[in-house]
């Protein structure tokens, strides 16, 4: 059985930053990708929020950079998807592809999270054409232009109010006759003047042509009314699932689904596991955070393997 240092596992921002530190510490790690090697970046056009870029980058350039810089230190970078885990007993067990097993003395769990969507087909008919689940990094795009958002729940009050700062007007699309979002943020989009609420409304089909989103027909789900809003971006904010599912019944989460760490680290229940980004970060959800974490795992990987180190030599 291949018996690895560091295991990492997903390859995101979070996932190559583990792995740059963890090389450069000498600590040769072994990141398997995923099925979305690269992680939800890679269906990004332009990030221009990543400090260090002035004029942007394309997102699925930056994710190749970063596996360039992760493997020029000495990462093992593979393909396979991680099927299961058995962090019962030490050295930890983990089977790629539901045929090899490694075993691993630390697991950096990276394995991100994704955006939920509605389903309606002409979602993935505009994706990254008008079509995107995160105001905060493609708002920008449509500034001095109409957009909507869909959802009711505190990202929902968050992006419409962070969009209504950029954008003409906002048309915020709620399926019932109430918001889940706390009081205070629904405070905020109610008192926003170019933020309109359309109730009971649900999103029928999200219009337009070759150059994009040009409208989104809504219907009213209590009067069965069709109406058109002529818009240029929509947004989802529907919520966001985590990638934990392998991790279940072994890691501590959230009701979510979210992984539990200790707040200030990256460690979770499980002595040698460390999660890192978004698979444990339900608020932030930046590229910039998810790199942040991950270069504090790597660090926490490398403190754990030292005291163990210590452990044996007394
Ligand atoms: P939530 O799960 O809280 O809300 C999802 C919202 O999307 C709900 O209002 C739901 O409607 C709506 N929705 C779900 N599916 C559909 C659909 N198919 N069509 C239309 N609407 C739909 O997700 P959030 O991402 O908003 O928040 C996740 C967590 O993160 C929460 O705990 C939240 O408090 C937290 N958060 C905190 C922030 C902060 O404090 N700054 C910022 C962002 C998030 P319905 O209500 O009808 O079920």
């Amino acid at each position: 059985m291949e018996k690895v240092k560091v295991l990492i596992i997903g390859s995101g921002p979070a996932g190559y930053t583990a792995a740059i530190y963890a090389a450069r510490a000498g600590l040769t790690p072994v990141l398997y990708t995923g099925g979305q090697p690269g992680g939800q970046l890679t269906t990004t056009n332009d990030v221009e929020n990543f400090p260090g870029y002035p004029e942007g980058i394309n997102g699925p350039q930056m994710m190749m950079d970063l596996q360039k810089q992760a493997e020029r230190f000495g990462t093992k970078v593979s393909f396979g998807l991680v099927t299961s885990v058995d962090f019962s007993s030490y050295p930890l067990k983990v089977t790629i592809d539901e045929k090899d097993t490694l075993l691993a003395e630390t697991v950096i769990v990276a394995t991100g999270a994704s955006a939920k969507y509605l389903g309606i087909p002409s979602e993935e008919v505009y994706a990254n054409r008008g079509v995107s689940a995160c105001a905060v990094c493609d708002g920008y795009f449509y500034r001095g232009k109409e957009v909507a958002v869909v959802g009711a729940g505190d990202s929902a009050a968050e992006e419409s109010t962070y969009l209504s700062k950029l954008c003409t007007k906002v048309h915020l699309i709620v399926r019932r006759d109430e918001m889940r979002a706390s009081k205070i943020m629904q405070q905020r989009v109610i008192n926003t003047p170019n933020i309109e609420i359309h109730w009971n409304s649900e999103t029928d089909e999200i219009l337009g042509d070759d150059n994009g989103v040009t409208g989104v027909r809504i219907l009213n789900n209590t009067t069965g009314v069709k109406k058109v809003i002529p818009i240029q971006g929509f947004f989802l904010a529907i919520g966001h699932k985590p990638s934990t599912d392998v991790f279940k019944g072994q890691l501590d989460m959230d009701e979510s689904g979210y992984v539990k760490v200790i707040p200030g680290t990256t460690k979770t229940n499980v002595e040698g596991v460390f999660a890192v980004g978004d698979v444990a970060d339900r608020v932030y959800r930046q590229a910039i955070t998810a790199a942040g974490s991950g270069c504090m795992g790597a660090l926490d990987a490398e403190k754990f393997l030292a005291a163990k180190e210590m452990e044996v030599a007394h």
